[in-house]
């Protein structure tokens, strides 16, 4: 299922977030359109996440592989939902986990080395920092990361409550 990489419609970036600190490949634009997405998941061989019925028709047409997600759901029940119908993990692994902001790859470096970026208090507590290949930022487990796990675990949670539970939508690939 890592393998599996992503096109997420505009309007969801926090599910683009999301699917990159879970270590999936996702692009993600704010201002995307329709013929734009379904270009480049063609070309790219990406797997369209939309709240748009309308797209996940034309995906189909093409021959193209998506997913409607809920509507207005929180955060919470979309990872509940994706865990389900996509077999999403819901572990935080730092060796796969991706840039939230750009999508980048994170190599993991002493924090003393990163120099300005990270505070001196920070690099007492956490030696070694994840610093993104493409656009710089530095990441460290903190109190960030443990609101991150919560989240993960009431998704967990939500997930095995809703086992046999229709949401009214259709999966299709
Ligand atoms: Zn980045």
């Amino acid at each position: 299922m890592h393998n599996t990489r992503f096109i997420v419609d505009s309007m969801l970036g926090d599910v683009a977030k999301w699917l990159r600190i879970l270590g999936y490949f996702a692009l993600y634009r704010a201002d995307y359109d329709d013929e734009e997405i379904l270009r480049t998941a063609k070309q790219k061989n990406l797997w369209i996440l939309t709240r748009d019925k309308q797209l996940v028709a034309k995906a189909k047409k093409m021959g193209l592989k998506a997913t409607l997600l809920p509507q207005a759901t929180s955060i919470v029940e979309t990872l509940a939902f994706m865990s389900k119908n996509l077999g999403l993990k819901l572990e935080i692994d730092f060796e796969k986990t991706r840039c939230p902001k750009c999508n980048g790859i994170l190599e993991k470096r002493f924090s003393v080395g990163v120099g300005h970026a990270v505070p001196e208090n920070i690099k007492k507590n956490f030696p070694v920092v994840l610093v993104c290949k493409s656009c710089g930022a530095v990441y460290w487990p903190g109190s960030h990361y443990r609101m991150m796990l919560k989240i993960l675990r009431e998704a967990s949670m939500l997930r095995r409550e809703s086992e046999g539970v229709d949401y009214g939508v259709e999966f299709s690939q």
